[in-house]
């Protein structure tokens, strides 16, 4: 394994748990927005294996939950047999990905060493290469939804908000994800190497909305009004009912661009 950091004590990374957040090197993606852009050469690694779970196993009486992200993970051939180890000491295992290696995380899933998974979905399947950066095999995508939907394992699909996706692009991945039972929209967050202005509060939280008809288990996050103050803002634009009252018409997202 080449990892490349640790984060010990996050609240935020597995839902209900307190975990240490373990970072892989390496990535096959090159998201615009990316948050973790250092740690995208393969070769970033700098911890040994042997002294992370020496210092994990210290702290085990703190907690016992390991996030494993990156970079991303799954490149990493050895994955399954450090998380094996994790496992035999006792610890849960929350996996982030980008679902780009199903056959990776369906090993993974069948051999039980899974407690939880978040997968990210950079875009509807034809604006994929547009926003992941590079020539994406979407079936591949496509897959590793399929396991997750179709498998008993906690998970959540994630999209950040990429100011190029639209109110109808996140209402196109709540329908490729249809029955899923979490899905949380982020909202963007400038970095040092991509500068580009955020939807407005008001756009972002209007897609969650629309997201909602589709799937209720659709959460948001990053923002910084209450959702209470942005209903009422978007419902001053469109009233309830008629904002409801587009989801019959196939051509409803659009009308709101
Ligand atoms: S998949 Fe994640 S780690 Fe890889 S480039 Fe995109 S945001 Fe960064």
């Amino acid at each position: 394994m080449h990892i490349a950091g640790l984060e010990k004590n996050s609240a935020v990374d597995f839902p209900g748990e307190v975990a240490t957040v373990i970072f892989t090197a390496g990535c096959n993606l090159r998201c615009q927005y990316c948050h973790n852009y250092d740690l995208i050469p393969a070769q970033k690694g700098r911890m040994s294996e042997d002294a992370v779970l020496a210092q994990l196993r210290r702290q085990q009486f703190l907690f016992d939950a390991i996030v494993i992200s990156g970079g991303e993970p799954t490149l990493q051939p050895d994955l399954a047999d450090f998380i094996r180890g994790l496992k035999s000491e006792g610890f849960r295992v929350k996996l982030d990905t980008n679902g780009l290696r199903p056959d990776v995380l369906g090993a993974l899933l069948e051999e039980g060493l899974l407690d939880y998974v978040a997968m990210d979905i950079k875009a509807p399947l034809e604006k994929y290469e547009q926003i992941a950066g590079v020539d994406v095999d979407v079936e591949v995508v496509a897959e590793s939804i399929d396991l997750l939907t179709g498998g008993d394992i906690p998970y959540e699909f994630r999209t950040t908000f990429d100011p190029d996706l639209t109110t109808a692009d996140v209402v196109e991945i709540a329908h490729r994800i249809d029955g899923a039972r979490l899905f949380a929209i982020q909202q963007f967050r400038p970095t040092e190497r991509d500068q580009r202005t955020p939807h407005q509060e008001t756009y972002v939280f209007r897609a969650v909305e629309l997201a909602r008809i589709v799937l209720p288990g659709t959460v948001v996050r990053g923002l910084t009004l209450t959702e209470e103050k942005l209903r009422e803002a978007i419902h001053r634009e469109k009233p309830a009912e008629e904002f409801a009252a587009l989801h019959a018409d196939p051509t409803w997202a659009s009308q709101l661009e």
